[in-house]
């Protein structure tokens, strides 16, 4: 069941792309496995799915002890700064840096293990309360302040549009996150490219492919519905 509704979410995927003019290969799926047992990642694996996503430091960590490190591990949900030293090193890449404190805490592991950490920074275009996030105004302060951090590549900017019945009506925030990215790219600060867009979940992400996704994070469509157990 994982292994079709996977390749039933790439097809849709590849159909965005065509009705909207984009090359398939600019868009890359996530599978989002949080909550899910190793057993489903391994099930995927074994279709040859190598981009997993996470939305928890400590679940993270434990499955990239449990599976094969040719997986690509994307860390998608809030961060908090003290469990940055876990995830920097293991995570390909960081969705949710939403503020320079954070960015900061980052630059000081990167630094210390010697490496590169690659980060979107989150906006809140919907300016929902609820949601963790930078607002789309201060956006392009917070970028340049992190740019300058020397063990850091911002490569984009992460949304999570609000949850809704139809998902047209999230497609003004992926147009607006779209165009934020291209106001910021033609700053031309060293340092950041504007090239990738976290934007689109189960409900929405053909609309967010349509107005420019190169990251989708689908979850439920791929894995069935989530079960917590509290
Ligand atoms: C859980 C989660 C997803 C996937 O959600 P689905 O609706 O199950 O596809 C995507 N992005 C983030 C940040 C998440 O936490």
């Amino acid at each position: 069941m994982i292994t079709e509704n996977y390749d039933i979410v790439c097809e849709n995927i590849g159909n965005a792309c065509s009705r909207s003019g984009r090359m398939r290969d600019d868009v890359k799926l996530i599978a989002v496995s949080k909550t899910k047992p190793v057993s489903d990642i391994e099930e995927l694996y074994g279709h040859g799915v190598r981009v997993f996503g996470e939305n928890k430091v400590q679940e993270l960590c434990d499955k990239y002890e449990a599976l094969p490190k040719d997986i690509e591990w994307h860390m998608i949900g809030h961060l908090q700064r003290n469990k940055v030293k876990y995830i920097v090193g293991k995570a390909a890449l960081i969705h949710s840096v939403d503020s320079l404190r954070l960015a900061m805490q980052i630059e000081a592991e990167a630094a210390k293990k010697n490496v590169i950490a690659n980060i979107l920074i989150e906006v809140n275009v919907a300016e929902e309360e609820s949601k963790f996030g930078l607002k789309a105004d201060e956006a392009l302060k917070n970028i340049t302040e992190i740019a300058k951090l020397p063990h850091i590549r911002i490569k984009g900017l992460m949304t999570i549009a609000p949850f809704v019945e139809n998902p047209e009506d999230n497609r003004k925030y992926f147009k607006k996150l779209k165009q934020l990215a291209v106001d910021i790219q033609a700053k031309n600060i060293d340092n950041v490219d504007m090239n990738e867009l976290s934007m689109g979940m189960t409900g929405d992400y053909m609309v967010a492919v349509e107005e420019g996704a190169t990251y989708v994070r689908v979850g439920t469509g791929i894995f069935g519905e989530r079960h917590y157990d509290i």
